[in-house]
């Protein structure tokens, strides 16, 4: 393919824990953006698990524009198989679908001998975390190796990092999506692999080596505390890139790697679709802390509200209405579920309906004699099962208090 055909991708990466303020952060820099089709940049986040919150978790996945990638439970540096698995556990707990969870970075970039064997033995799809370190072979940021599958091991440019500390065997099925470094317009490196000291000075130019060199993948790494500093020229950077070019796209590592095994011309290329802005971020919390933050309340994915916690009970028409939680003399909820009760006694009678096999006696006649027929029509009950029963009247409890306060 010559080159001017590819489509030049832009990975914006960013590293660690999540809570609320964070997501806040990256919506307001980044996910707030809209390109001509009105789609945000989309962006891929390796979550670690130290004091991260799951709910911004969620709402970054249901943006349907970040791709949740892992960067082990507490944030471990050379990380055992344990501690890399982890925070896909966990990611998996906060509700992003297991077959997602497929890309790693390693906490401090810090890796050692083991660390790619942990990661094949988990069958993580990629690992973007070794950085191309021969200034010159890069053409300094025009002539990038390309993310390469690892069944051949370390091959190329890419040593297995700065210590060659990689063990160099096959790793059939996983990808390496080298980490690129940025240079000064005087080709010195910037010492600084993630969050450019420099942005608004360096990214252009430092842009403009790959899409007119070889169009590797531009690399944007980051992480939240960069991001609320220089949150402002990133935003002005990405929209006045999708204002001014039709071959470049904002890519997560998984969509630059199905491009990758699927190489189309940028003529055939079709971005990721996304979400209408109301989906995207229809079930969220108020602005600008996007939690429920009051007193015993949480946020129930279900209703896309704030709610009470248990033990808990809305005051004032409760926290999605201006009110709020209160956990002083709240109804004890073993009163309720006893006026559901008298609807029980009837689906006893149905296991009766068995007899309606009698029909297959032909004897006409006798039929229109079994009255038993009238039993089925009770049988239909809304809470299902026995064992559900509770659960059902439980329900009905809660939904009461809160309409009665
Ligand atoms: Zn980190």
């Amino acid at each position: 393919m010559d080159v001017k055909d590819i489509p030049q991708m832009i990975t914006i990466t960013f590293d660690d824990s999540m809570q609320h303020a964070k997501f806040a952060t990256i919506k307001k820099f980044v996910l707030d953006i809209q390109d001509k089709r009105g789609c945000p940049p989309r962006i891929t986040h390796f979550t670690s698990f130290d004091w991260t919150q799951c709910e911004p978790v969620k709402f970054m996945y249901d943006t349907g524009a970040v791709e949740q990638g892992h960067h082990t439970g507490m944030h471990t540096g050379t990380p055992t198989v344990a501690q890399i698995k982890s925070a896909m556990d966990q990611l998996e707990g906060c509700g992003v679908p297991k077959s997602e969870i497929t890309g790693f970075r390693t906490p401090f970039l810090a890796y050692d001998a083991t660390t790619l064997v942990n990661l094949a033995s988990l069958d993580v799809i990629y690992d973007t975390t070794l950085i191309q370190d021969d200034d010159v072979a890069s053409g300094y940021g025009a002539n990038n190796t390309w993310p390469f599958t690892l069944e051949n091991g370390f091959t190329g440019s890419i040593k297995c990092g700065v210590t060659g500390s990689c063990i160099n065997q096959s790793y059939p099925d996983m990808w390496e999506i080298p980490m690129y470094r940025w240079y000064d317009t005087s080709n010195r490196l910037l010492n600084d692999i993630m969050d450019y000291p420099l942005f608004a000075t360096d990214v252009q130019q430092m842009f403009n080596r790959h899409y007119n060199g070889n169009r590797a993948p531009f690399g944007i790494y980051l992480h939240e505390p960069w991001l609320n500093k220089n949150g402002a020229a990133l935003k002005q950077w990405i929209e006045q890139i999708m204002a001014n070019y039709n071959d470049v796209y904002f890519v997560t590592n998984m969509d630059l790697l199905e491009w990758m095994q699927n190489p189309v011309p940028k003529s055939q290329y079709v971005p990721k679709a996304c979400k209408s802005r109301a989906e995207m971020f229809g079930c969220l919390p108020p602005a600008p802390g996007y939690k429920c933050d009051g007193w015993g309340q949480f946020f129930d994915f279900a209703t896309c509200k704030c709610s009470c916690m248990k033990n808990f009970c809305p005051i004032n028409g409760g926290p999605s209405n201006g009110g709020a939680c209160t956990d002083w003399n709240c109804p004890t909820t073993p009163v309720a579920p006893v006026p559901v009760a008298p609807v029980a006694p009837t689906p006893v009678a149905a296991p009766v309906p068995t007899p309606p096999v009698a029909p297959t006696t032909p004897t006409a006649p006798l039929a229109p004699v079994t009255p038993t027929a009238p039993v089925p029509a009770p049988y239909q009950l809304k809470c299902g099962s026995t064992s559900s029963f509770a659960v059902c009247g439980k329900r009905r409890t809660l939904r009461g208090v809160n309409e009665s306060s």
